[in-house]
């Protein structure tokens, strides 16, 4: 049998990693600007996060949700302490989309309605419903186009009002930076205007954090530069470190009734021993000011070329727009530099770094970004 030939591959096999680093077979050592798809928060093996997990397998490795976990109970408590969200809720799955599903479920439950807005280049996953809110024409089949969402371009408030004022709308979902998307950030004022307008016509604000959230900004959330509160926040690539995830924060406006949503593997031990060792290790090693700090080097310290057209993004949520097609920037900086991006487009390197990043490592990619630019 052979594997369902979906991805397109780099030519490299890793087989070890720590920190920022990753090495492959042959022993070569990589720079990981890549954070495997902003999911590597603190850092590949870190030591306290390996012990969490492996310790936690030997004491019991999986029970269902029928019986108390007092791990999840924890890890809400925790979150609300770190997040402020004290009063809200929070409902454990294993992926980003599927905490999209989950938030998409509980706006239609909650407000009785059926239709969603979502934002042009928005990308919220891959399963039924959070491909349905997603605006890319590559990846929504048309069975799921069949949903019923309506489009309307990032920070345009009197769009949003129109739709919602037909007062058929469930929900808004709205990235907190828009990611896939290729990093755009909403304007100053527009998530208060859609706060307003969510409020004003009953519909459910919700917040996908899935990769701007969890420190990847320099905040907890991205959207807390806007001081809004969302009615829900969805996460999950950073929340532990890779191992599978989701999280659904849900408002006390919601009320829970017992089987209205479920599932098998969510909040199971090991996922909550990862995600405890996650916040901790963000804590105690203050990674949200270390994210901030590293962010703001690297976009003053970006080279000035003639081939990059804009740098923009916040902490190490980055993208460098060029004027044309990167690919084969990209593809040096992985074999003559080693080091490890994203993409987003056809014309972004997209920066997803661990929150670890260190100076010298940042350092490290401007010397090489510079030096594969001054070469092209
Ligand atoms: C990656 C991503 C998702 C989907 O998460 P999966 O874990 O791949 O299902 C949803 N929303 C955003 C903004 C993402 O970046």
């Amino acid at each position: 049998m052979n594997l369902f030939d979906v991805y397109s591959l780099f030519d490299v096999t890793p087989v070890k990693a720590l920190g920022c680093k990753v090495w492959d077979e042959n022993g070569q050592e990589y720079l990981d600007l890549y954070g495997g798809h902003a999911v590597v928060s603190v850092g590949h093996c870190h030591p306290k996060y390996v012990a969490a997990i492996t310790e936690q397998l030997g004491r019991i490795g999986f029970y269902s949700n029928s019986v108390r976990n007092p791990m999840q109970v924890e890890l809400a408590r925790k979150i609300g302490q770190m997040t402020g969200l004290d009063d809200y809720s929070l409902f454990l799955i294993n992926s980003g989309a599927e905490a999209n599903e989950n938030a998409i479920k509980l706006a239609s439950f909650h407000t009785g309605r059926d239709r969603m807005v979502a934002f042009r280049k928005s990308f919220h996953g891959r399963t039924s419903g959070a491909v349905a809110v997603t605006d890319n024409p590559k990846i929504v089949s048309p069975f799921n186009a069949r949903q019923r969402v309506t489009f309307v371009d990032l920070n345009d408030a009197e769009a949003v009002e129109r739709e919602l004022a037909k007062g058929d709308v469930a929900g808004v979902i709205i990235e907190g930076i828009q990611g896939v998307g290729g990093i755009n950030i909403p304007q100053p004022g527009f998530l208060q205007e859609l706060r307003r307008l969510c409020t004003k016509h009953g519909t459910v604000l919700i917040l996908d954090e899935v990769q701007s959230g969890y420190g990847r900004t320099g905040r907890f959330f991205a959207y807390e530069s806007s001081g809004i509160l969302p009615d829900i926040v969805t996460m999950a690539k950073g929340m532990a470190n890779g191992f599978p995830i989701g999280g659904v924060l849900i408002s006390p406006i919601f009320k829970a009734t017992k089987g209205m949503l479920g599932t098998t593997f969510g909040g199971n031990y090991l996922a909550m021993a990862a995600a405890h060792a996650v916040l901790d290790i963000i804590s105690e090693e203050r990674l949200l000011d270390n994210v901030a700090e590293v962010g703001n080097y690297l976009i003053s310290n970006m080279p000035q070329s003639e081939q990059i057209r804009t740098v923009r993004g916040v902490g190490l949520m980055l993208g460098i727009e060029f004027d044309g097609p990167m690919a084969e920037i990209r593809k040096r900086l992985l074999f003559e530099k080693h080091i490890f991006t994203g993409v987003a487009g056809t014309n972004m390197i997209r920066l997803l770094a661990p929150l670890v990043l260190s100076k010298a490592e940042a350092q490290q990619f401007i010397v090489s970004l510079k030096e594969v630019l001054q070469k092209a």
